[in-house]
């Protein structure tokens, strides 16, 4: 049996025989050619792109769903680019290469320049240049690359998968699961993957050389890990997880009356992290009570925001009117810039502690109040809620509660209607907020800590880096007292306090969370119903114990063993 820790880029679990998939890049001969051949050669290469780009564009007009279209578009940039159309015909011309050779060439120059940038983002555009390059070098040669076909039902496991292929394999529906030795959570496989739901795991570097066709795998999609040969002990610790969490999910799925308690009675309200409008369908059958946290930059940011071409008003009022008759939806304002940048925005050297959220926001009033005035347009469906990212002191907080009343006030003397009664809250996520969370508590009706943010400021460590990642620990005693901190001055308050980042989509840590006494949990639908089936099976009163004891201990790892020791004790007991 080896295990591999990858990502997880879609959850669930998937066990089947494996079907191997590598790549053999095509062989293209380094021919030069000769000085009279090159207006033909630099013929041919436009000829096939000229064709290329019209079997594209026809791609993306039939394209289903936003990823399949997002994935052609950014392959439609690549082929019309004239940069590298240029850098080919260079080569051609100069060094005498023929056109595959070229494109082979220019392909790679643009790629080494990628792998040296720290973006993930663009690392992860990898996969869509190279897809663009085969479908060049195939169209050149006339050579084709191997069609993959799955047969029988089968666990995917390739160095890597290029999204076409993904989109052309033949029989997808007896794809099980999906492990690659490379890709991040971003890539457009893993996007596509979660909305096929087929558990996947990513970046668990090597696996695909370490079994062979046929033989056993694990994908456990939850916690990112990819398991080849298990022992029987292990195939049948998955299969009941496996099962419990097809039994949850058919339990919970669809029933949003299902509330999230503990055993002795404890309510805990979890709610939905979504990005797009179609997220609502997600949470409503993962039974969430709410859209707990909507991302609203990610619809901006694809849709230009600062040019105001968004289409916030039609959209957040969609969403609010899907949810209507279910529950509430919490639009958290703008949280631009840091790692989330749009085009016109200045590069920082510092930028996750630079112009980002509520302090870029407040520097752009317009794009602010236009975001304000959507959101209040919304809430005349009376389920609607105003969240505000990053806010790090009172003045902060205090001129975007002033702004927010200049806005109402314009839609009253316009006579638009809105919630007068609309609920307003602030996001806990800069260590300073949190320590000053006695008086922010008096301003606002709830807060959401955001764990992502809380622990990469507290510890000084960024959240993408994966050679600092070590010191990102949810269980540090510096986060874990910050957020007991919050919840016991939002108590003291009277008002509710949530938590909306990866932490609560993840089972180690709901012990503690429940023990600190956290009123709500948001986290990505999937997550939801094993959440909640396990929240069931969790008593309050020890969790609270529990958290007492380690609040008291010093070393991170302790405190992971004795909440290990405390799943461990009540998973043989259920
Ligand atoms: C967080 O920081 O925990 C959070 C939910 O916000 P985001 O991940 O969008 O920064
Ligand atoms: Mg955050």
């Amino acid at each position: 049996m080896v295990e591999f820790s990858g990502i997880s880029s879609s959850p669930g679990y998937a066990i089947g025989k494996a079907f191997i998939y590598r790549h053999d890049k095509l062989v293209i001969s380094h021919d030069f050619i000769s000085s009279d051949e090159v207006d033909a050669e630099i013929a041919r290469l436009e000829e096939c792109f000229y064709s290329l780009i019209k079997e594209f564009r026809t791609y993306l007009e039939n394209a289903i769903g936003d990823s399949e279209k997002a994935l052609y578009t950014v392959e439609l940039l690549m082929l019309e680019d004239v940069e590298y159309h240029k850098s080919i015909k260079t080569l051609i011309q100069n060094k005498r290469y023929s056109a595959p050779w070229a494109v082979e060439e220019a392909t790679e120059e643009i790629i080494k320049m990628i792998s040296g940038v720290e973006d993930e983002y663009l690392k992860e555009r990898i996969i869509d240049i190279r897809d663009i390059e085969y479908a060049v070098l195939e169209t050149l040669t006339g050579k084709r690359r191997e069609h993959i076909e799955v047969k029988d039902k089968r666990i995917l496991v390739a160095d890597y998968i290029l999204t076409s292929e993904l989109l052309g394999l033949e029989g997808l529906e007896n794809i099980l699961g999906i492990v690659l030795d490379t890709g991040g959570k971003t890539s457009h496989v893993s996007i596509l993957a979660k909305s096929k739901k087929i558990p996947s795991v990513v970046g668990a570097n090597g696996f695909s050389l370490s079994l062979e066709e046929g033989e056993t795998v694990i994908v456990d999609g939850q916690n990112g890990i990819a398991i080849a040969n298990p022992t029987s002990r292990k195939k049948a610790e998955y299969e009941k997880r496996k099962r419990e969490l097809e039994q949850s999910l058919e339990t919970y799925g669809g029933n949003a009356d299902a509330k999230g308690c503990t055993k002795d009675g404890k309510r805990i309200i979890l709610d939905a992290n979504i990005e797009w409008l179609e997220g609502v369908d997600d949470a409503i059958s993962s039974g969430a009570e709410n859209i707990g946290l909507f991302r609203t930059e990610f619809i901006a940011i694809k849709n230009d925001i600062l040019n105001s071409r968004d289409k916030k008003d039609e959209i957040y009022m969609d969403a609010a009117l899907k949810m209507s008759g279910h529950g509430d939806v919490v639009f958290r304002t703008l949280d631009i810039g840091g790692d989330k940048k749009t085009d016109g925005m200045i590069a920082e050297e510092n930028p996750i502690l630079g112009w980002r959220a509520v302090r870029y926001m407040l520097s752009h009033r317009k794009d602010f109040k236009a975001q304000m005035r959507a959101v209040l347009m919304a809430s005349r469906y009376h389920n609607v809620r105003m969240m505000f990212p990053m806010v790090s002191g009172i003045e902060e907080l205090d001129e975007t509660l002033d702004l927010l009343d200049e806005v109402k006030r314009e839609l009253r003397k316009e006579k638009v209607e809105f919630d007068e009664e609309m609920k307003i809250g602030t996001m806990i996520e800069v260590p300073s907020a949190a320590l000053i969370s006695d008086v922010l508590a008096k301003k606002v009706d709830f807060f959401s800590i955001g764990t992502n943010d809380l622990i990469q400021y507290t510890i000084a460590v960024d959240r993408g880096n994966d050679k600092t990642n070590y010191l990102y620990n949810p269980l540090h005693l510096g986060v874990l007292r910050l957020m007991k901190l919050i919840v016991d001055n939002a108590h003291d308050a009277g008002i509710e306090v949530g938590l909306c980042g990866q932490m609560a989509s993840e089972k180690l840590y709901l012990p503690i969370l429940v023990g600190l006494g956290l009123d709500e949990l948001s986290m990505s639908p999937a997550s939801l119903p094993e959440i909640r089936r396990y929240l069931s099976s969790l008593s309050y009163g020890d969790c609270s114990s529990l958290v007492n004891e380690v609040l008291s201990e010093t070393n991170p790892d302790v405190i992971e063993k004795k909440v290990k020791e405390f799943l461990n004790e009540r998973e043989t007991r259920n």
